[in-house]
């Protein structure tokens, strides 16, 4: 588009215009072509049972290697990506691509090996949402209880009656919900009141603190002991250490992810993984 406009479009970012977006014009161009040029990437990273430290699913995660600007953090573009709503084809992308890789580790490792998958508001409100992943857990033939989709409380703001509906597809097609990032919002509680999740995610951003912080501590136990008392698994974010590790045990978390294991990682490489570390 920018050639399109001429040769003065370039000065015109540069002088009228900040960095910032100029850098959001030129990421939200090359994301136009990405998929057709085959930058994506769908990184997955292990969760592990608490206790056991058995590696029990994986987290998918996307990445893109722009040919043009390098690799980008999905932090950058999932958002550019929302608002141009260019995550519709994205997110199916990532969907075939985790239940392809679901299907196989199911297949040849784990029966009740879990994927889970970000859905971003977009995606959720997708009226065809329902009908993609219906025919994607066909295609794969993977059991869709063994498929988690992570949401996180930007999605619940607006319109109540279509969430609850949602909700209630998605746990007939027998799909789980996850809230992911919890704590970090403002109406956290009030959404697990109102919507029949089956996962909570703690945000790294309390799982830092644990084991320095008494308050941290004081409210990830809090959150682990209302979890259990709503019938919800809770997985801890971005557990980096032993220490971390060794207090979420003590603290009854279920699931555990983090660097302290594994980044994400390639569909490859995961399996490596597994096959060195069970
Ligand atoms: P998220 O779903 O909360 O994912 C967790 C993020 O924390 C990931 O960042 C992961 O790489 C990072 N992380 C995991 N363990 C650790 C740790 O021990 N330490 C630290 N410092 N970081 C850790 P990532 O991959 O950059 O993704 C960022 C966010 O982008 C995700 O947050 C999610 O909201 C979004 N995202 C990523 N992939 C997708 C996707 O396929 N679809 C959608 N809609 N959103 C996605
Ligand atoms: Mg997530
Ligand atoms: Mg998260
Ligand atoms: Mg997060």
């Amino acid at each position: 588009q920018a050639k399109a406009m001429g040769g003065n479009t370039y000065s015109y970012f540069t002088n009228e215009m900040n960095l910032v977006m100029k850098r959001r014009f030129e990421v939200e161009e090359q994301l136009h072509g990405a998929l057709a040029r085959n930058e994506f990437e769908v990184y997955f990273q292990p969760q592990f049972d608490t206790n056991t430290q058995q590696l029990i699913g994986a987290e998918a995660l996307l990445r893109w290697h722009s040919s043009h600007l390098g690799p980008i953090s999905p932090v950058e573009f999932i958002p550019i990506a929302e608002h141009t709503g260019l995550i519709i084809p994205i997110g199916e992308f990532v969907i075939k691509q985790s239940l392809h890789f679901l299907a196989n580790w199911q297949q040849e490792k784990q029966q009740n090996f879990t994927i889970s998958v970000n859905l971003s508001p977009r995606q959720f409100r997708d009226p065809q949402l329902i009908n993609f992943l219906k025919q994607a857990i066909n295609q794969s033939a993977v059991d869709p209880q063994s498929v988690v989709l992570e949401i996180t409380e930007g999605v619940l703001i607006n319109g109540e009656a279509y969430i609850r509906q949602a909700f209630a597809e998605m746990s007939k097609l027998g799909v789980k919900l996850a809230m992911d990032d919890f704590g970090t919002g403002y109406s956290s509680l009030n959404y697990l009141r109102q919507y029949p999740f089956k996962e909570l995610k703690i945000d790294r951003s309390f799982i830092d603190g644990i084991t320095s912080n008494s308050s941290d501590r004081d409210l990830v136990k809090a959150t682990i002991a209302m979890s259990h008392s709503l019938a919800l698994r809770v997985v801890a974010e971005g557990v980096e250490s032993i220490e971390q590790l060794h207090l979420l045990q003590e603290l009854g978390c279920d699931l555990v992810q983090g660097y302290y294991f594994s980044q994400p990682l390639p569909k490859n490489q995961l399996l490596n993984y597994s096959a060195n570390n069970q």
